[in-house]
């Protein structure tokens, strides 16, 4: 099946948007990124163009690929830009009532029934953000790439109750155009990935805060005992530290046990803004 897709719009233009939009275009794509912040949108750019630059340096891709690429991308400081796009990802912070908000607004602005409006959430109900677009739910679904997105294969592919198979098997179609292996899970808060990722990141941290061990060796354990590439308080630093707290307060709020109540020293470090490599202080300090 074929995706049909010529222009994408993405909106957040944060790590996850940001390595859509450089996918998007690296495959070919139109890519119109949106961010409600100036300063988010100029480090987008800036990582673009070095990422891209590094890709030509390791013979990943040609100079002319690279400049290709990047002349397919525009950065917007308004969502009015992407009224052109006949597909859009939104990537923007994991809160229900905000995501919510945008899918009505999303629905009234892009009214072509062919234009599907998906969503990068980590753990948000694709149903509930389908019944904020009113007549356009059945064209709400999960697009969760991985993080990083230009590395990461997979795409986890989420159908809500309203979502129609053709917009499903649609996603399937881009995922794999942009590189990616799509598998599909239904809707069920954090679906597969998250469901069982999240328990453990935060069971790391009660590890943490009981004083079972120090931070490096419970990430040493864990990758040398499970032979996971890295430990799990390395990579809730890599994810950010707000992004998986609000991950376990959906996972805690929809499945209704305490076993999902984020631990609270991972509630502290985010209170202290300690978020991890965004900030340069999570559980580790990046800042040299
Ligand atoms: P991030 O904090 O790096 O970026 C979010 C961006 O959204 C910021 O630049 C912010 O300015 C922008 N934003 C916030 N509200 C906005 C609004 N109303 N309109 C426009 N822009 C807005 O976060 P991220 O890690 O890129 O995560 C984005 C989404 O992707 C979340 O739903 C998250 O759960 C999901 N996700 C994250 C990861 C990960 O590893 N970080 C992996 C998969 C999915």
């Amino acid at each position: 099946m074929s995706h049909g897709v010529k222009s994408i719009g993405i909106i957040g233009a944060g790590q996850m948007g940001g390595g859509i939009t450089q996918v998007a275009a690296t495959a070919g794509i139109d890519a119109v990124v949106y961010d409600s912040s100036t300063d988010q949108l100029k480090k987008c750019e800036a990582l673009h163009q070095k990422l891209l630059n590094r890709a030509v340096e390791k013979e990943r891709m040609t100079q002319a690929e690279a400049d290709a690429a990047l002349g397919r991308i525009s950065y917007a400081n308004s969502l009015d830009a992407l009224s052109g796009s006949d597909w859009v990802v939104e990537a923007i912070i994991e809160d229900l009532g905000i995501k919510s908000d945008l899918f009505k607004k999303l629905a009234a602005m892009l009214p072509n029934d062919n234009v599907v409006l998906a969503s990068n959430t980590s753990s948000i109900s694709i149903t509930a953000l389908a019944a904020s677009a009113g007549d356009a739910a059945h064209r709400v679904v999960g697009m969760h790439f991985f993080n990083p997105v230009p590395i990461m294969k997979l795409v986890e592919v989420i159908k809500g109750i309203q979502t129609s198979d053709d917009v499903v098997d649609r996603t399937v179609a881009l995922a794999e155009a942009m590189g990616k292996t799509p598998l599909k899970a239904n809707d069920r808060a954090g679906f597969v990935s998250n469901r069982v990722l999240m328990p453990l990141i935060n069971e790391a941290f009660y590890a943490w805060m009981e004083g079972v061990a120090e931070p490096e060796a419970i990430d040493g354990i864990m990758k040398l005992g499970c032979n996971h590439p890295m430990g799990p308080l390395r990579l809730a630093d890599f994810i950010g530290l707000d992004t998986c707290e609000h991950i376990m307060n959906v996972l805690h709020r929809e499945l209704g046990s305490d076993k999902y109540a984020p631990c609270p020293l991972l509630k502290q470090l985010v209170s202290a803004g300690r978020l991890g490599d965004k900030t340069k202080r999570g559980v580790y300090d990046y800042s040299n």
